[in-house]
């Protein structure tokens, strides 16, 4: 059973979609959807002073929205992904920053609640409902993409291993409480809960074109201790990983935002010489359906992994890689869509579609990469090593 929305706004249960969120979950879409507006109204100006959505992120805190991800057995929400993903694209929709620094806090935590060892997956739990932020420090300066795959060693000392070195690109580090953090331990890669304690310095870096208002600076790591209790334990087929799960969902709420921007301006925008909108022009008219088609395909293929997810297939993993690749091209084709039909308005700095053309590049550089997915499944289908 899933549910879709009725005229007057209020959801009703159907059986029509079986990779859609479930009836009795319909409340977090409810709630993500009556924060969306005021999110959206100042996403532009966040943007353009790289300045963290706080507010937003507060506001998700409040509603209860922030914990949903986190399992029941913990006291949380106990929320399906098949909900998460359809959440998080509502909120990228109004505002792609909230939405990056809300899928890699809820991502972190919910690592480290899932692969701690116990009593420290209770003490991440409590953090978390508690209103303890959380960011991903895993990327580094030289592993770029690869970053399940670091370069840099952890040393052993008293009670644990010490890190120096460098993350970067590190979504919400300036408010971040707990890092997960990864590093080379006895040369296998280890995955840590670290406090952003005195140790760990944000360095702004974060100066970019789009989804400026993450602001994912580098961090330094100056001898960050890296407890031996809180080192989690190695992923296993059918564990989940909810950043790669949730990042086609963060390509699709842009999408989304960029297809509504181009469908308002080809509505609006009346040309001379047919004495009528945009919208009445047969180009906008093939490449709209382009659009809209290729979105519905991308949210298709999501939620379909998002189901996998909730079956704890461990195919739900490679099928994320094909969600990514296909979202991430599609909301960089929308958005350039949007760049042709809103002509020099579009491209002047007020217009929300030259922001939306910005932020739609991000997803496809965010690890993995549009081009690594295509090594991959490329080679899977031709049966390369
Ligand atoms: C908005 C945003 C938010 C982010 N937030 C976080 C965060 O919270 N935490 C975090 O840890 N990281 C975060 N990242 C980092 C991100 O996940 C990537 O690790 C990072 O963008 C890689 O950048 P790079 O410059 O090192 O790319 P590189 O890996 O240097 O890539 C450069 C080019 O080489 C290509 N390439 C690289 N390796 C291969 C390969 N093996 N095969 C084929 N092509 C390859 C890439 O596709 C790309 O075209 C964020 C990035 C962005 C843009």
């Amino acid at each position: 059973m899933t549910a879709i929305e009725t005229d007057t706004g209020a959801t009703t249960a159907t059986a029509v979609d079986p990779y859609g969120p479930p009836a009795d979950e319909m409340k977090w879409l409810d709630i993500a959807r009556e924060l969306a507006p005021s999110f959206a109204a100042t996403a532009a100006e966040l943007d353009e002073r790289a300045e963290l959505p706080l507010d937003n992120l507060r506001a998700i805190q409040e509603s209860g929205l922030d914990t949903a991800p986190l399992g029941k057995e913990f006291g949380g929400g106990g929320m399906s992904y098949r909900t998460f993903g359809p959440v998080l694209a509502e909120i990228t929709k109004a505002c792609p920053a909230t939405g990056c620094i809300w899928l890699m806090h809820a991502g972190a935590a919910t690592t480290l609640t899932s692969l701690s060892p116990q009593p420290v997956a209770e003490f991440y739990a409590n953090e978390w409902l508690g209103g303890k932020r959380f960011a991903n420090a895993l990327s580094e300066p030289t592993s770029g993409n690869l970053f399940l795959v670091p370069l840099q060693s952890a040393e052993p000392t008293d009670g644990g291993w010490v890190l120096d070195g460098a993350k970067r690109f590190v979504s919400g580090c300036e408010i971040a409480d707990h890092l997960l953090v990864n590093a080379l331990v006895d040369g296998a890669p280890s995955f840590f809960g670290t406090e952003a304690d005195e140790t760990v310095t944000p360095i702004p870096i974060w100066d970019t074109m789009g989804m400026r208002a993450t602001r994912s600076q580098l961090l330094s790591f100056e001898g960050s201790l890296l407890r031996t209790e809180r080192r989690c334990r190695a992923p296993e087929p059918g564990d989940q990983n909810l950043i790669g799960l949730g990042l086609p969902w963060l390509s699709l709420g842009i999408a989304r935002a960029a297809y509504d921007a181009l469908v308002s301006h080809a509505q609006q925008r009346v040309i001379p010489s047919i004495d009528a909108p945009l919208s009445h022009m047969q180009w906008v008219q093939f490449d709209v359906a382009e659009a809209a088609v290729s979105i519905r395909s991308a949210e298709g293929l999501a939620a379909r992994t998002m189901w996998l997810a909730d079956q704890r297939s461990p195919e739900a993993m490679s099928a994320a890689i094909d969600a990514k690749l296909l979202a991430n091209q599609v909301a960089k084709s929308v958005a350039e869509l949007g760049v042709r039909i809103g002509g020099a308005s579009g491209y002047l700095r007020t217009s929300s579609i030259q922001r939306h053309f910005r932020d739609a590049q991000a997803g496809g550089l965010m690890a993995y990469s549009v081009e690594l997915c295509r090594d991959w499944i490329g080679k899977s289908e031709l049966g390369v090593e």
